[in-house]
């Protein structure tokens, strides 16, 4: 009953798709149409998670492949002009997203990252399935 066959999967992207496509927003609408509720940006949370589920304690993180440091994906390679700049920018990031995913677990958070690069129709139900395993 979870698992959507092709057919309503690709009606559930096509209603998706065509609007916001920032990568947040794709993981947000696909969870929403799942059913899922959720808090974005939650001031109360380490790292303020883009998506966090209170009752299930799982926060969800959407990576820009860029500028979250996503190595080797080819979208994260750093710029040839100005490369310090960028390197020490991305590193600090990484560094941030480490510290904070730390201090959630801390708190008893699991914490799932989907990178930019990951999102497909196959991973958002995979994450979806995953989010939902955890009861209310
Ligand atoms: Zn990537």
């Amino acid at each position: 009953m979870d698992t959507l066959t092709a057919e309503q999967r690709s009606e559930v992207m096509s209603r998706i798709r065509g609007k916001d496509t920032r990568p947040e927003m794709l993981v947000r609408r696909y969870l929403h149409s799942r059913g899922l509720r959720y808090r974005i940006h939650n001031e109360g949370l380490p790292g303020k998670p883009d998506i966090s589920f209170t009752p299930r304690l799982i926060a969800v993180f959407v990576h820009g492949c860029f500028w979250h440091g996503h190595y080797p994906c080819p979208r994260a390679s750093i710029p040839k002009t100005r490369s310090d700049f960028w390197s020490h920018k991305i590193n600090s990031t990484k560094e941030r997203d480490l510290r904070v995913a730390d201090q959630l677990k801390g708190l008893g958070w699991d914490v799932m990252v989907i990178w930019q690069c990951e999102i497909s129709p196959s991973t958002l139900e995979a994450l979806y399935e995953k989010i939902a395993a955890r009861g209310t």
